[in-house]
């Protein structure tokens, strides 16, 4: 069943917080000149009009990106440069985010001559307008596959450096189990890799379980990141979304710390804050 598309929902509260920690990895890897390799398991579209059909129906980039401010996010300057870089790139000339770049366009913007991406996208027009926006070549390849039967037949990679990000749209209840058990085999072939994985909290109890099935898989050195915009509901749809990182940048909980309160004041829905930062299992 592939009845996702990310061009409805694309800029949205949950693509802050994931493209937010993504480009803090990016950073990281990129302090070092030798090259990474990045995997990007379910990568959508790669850019996204919010002037489009889809992005107006739900409008969601209104509670997302609209309502973001650089002038009162100094740090988070590299990632409003990758928005700003999109657009040009994309031929927006007005401040207004009209393109909002999706992971394969983020990773475009870090990726060096030395380093190389594998992006998977299976909905068939999905991958047709990924080839077009993100334009593959010797450093980035694409496949319409399933990511990650994909990612296993990748690692290790050649570099020992990589971000693995794992975004799937969990229509299918099963995916739950199906990235853990990914996470669990990729780990034991590639310990030392950042994997990304982002989750929607639609019910709390399938996030609890997974959360629980990581503490206790023997995986090291896991954080969570979680932003919400209301309490969590069984009625209301997605209310938070968050991001589980394994061997996060050596900063990133501290940044996130000060960094979550702030974002879940500015895109909640109520006066309370629904944020959560946590370390799952140490170093
Ligand atoms: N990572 C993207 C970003 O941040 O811009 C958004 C991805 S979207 C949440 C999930 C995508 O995964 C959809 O475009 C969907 O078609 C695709 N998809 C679903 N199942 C897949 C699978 N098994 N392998 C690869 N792609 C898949």
């Amino acid at each position: 069943m592939l009845s996702y598309r990310h061009s409805y929902h694309a800029g949205n509260f949950a693509d802050i917080l994931k493209h937010v920690v993504l480009v803090e990895i990016f950073e990281h890897l990129c302090q070092k000149e030798s090259p990474f390799e990045y995997i990007d398991t379910h990568s959508g579209s790669g850019s996204y009009n919010l002037n489009s059909a889809h992005a107006t129906k739900l409008e969601e980039h209104a509670g997302g990106i609209d309502k973001l401010n650089a002038e009162h996010y100094p740090e988070l300057s590299r990632y409003f440069e990758v928005i700003n870089t999109h657009n040009k790139a994309s031929g927006n000339t007005s401040s207004r985010c009209k393109y909002y770049p999706g992971s394969p366009a983020i990773a475009k913007y870090f990726l060096r001559p030395q380093d190389r991406a594998w992006l998977y996208e299976l909905h068939p027009q999905d991958y047709q307008f990924l080839c077009k926006n993100i334009g593959a070549n010797k450093k980035i390849r694409m496949q319409s596959e399933d990511g990650l039967a994909g990612l296993l037949s990748l690692l290790p990679p050649k570099s020992r450096r990589g971000l693995i990000l794992i975004d799937p749209s969990y229509e299918v209840k099963a995916e739950y189990n199906s990235v853990f058990s990914t996470i669990e085999t990729a780990y034991k072939k590639f310990a030392t890799g950042t994997y990304a994985l982002w989750y929607p909290v639609v019910d709390r109890n399938k996030i609890n379980l997974l959360e629980k099935k990581l503490i206790r898989s023997g995986i090291k050195n896991i954080q969570r990141f979680e932003l919400g915009i209301a309490e969590d509901s069984n009625e209301r749809g997605m209310t938070s979304s968050g991001m589980i990182v394994i061997n996060p940048p050596w900063q990133m909980h501290s940044n996130m710390q000060s960094l979550l309160p702030k974002l879940a004041k500015t895109l909640g829905q109520d006066n309370e804050l629904f944020y959560k930062c946590d370390i799952l299992v140490g170093e």
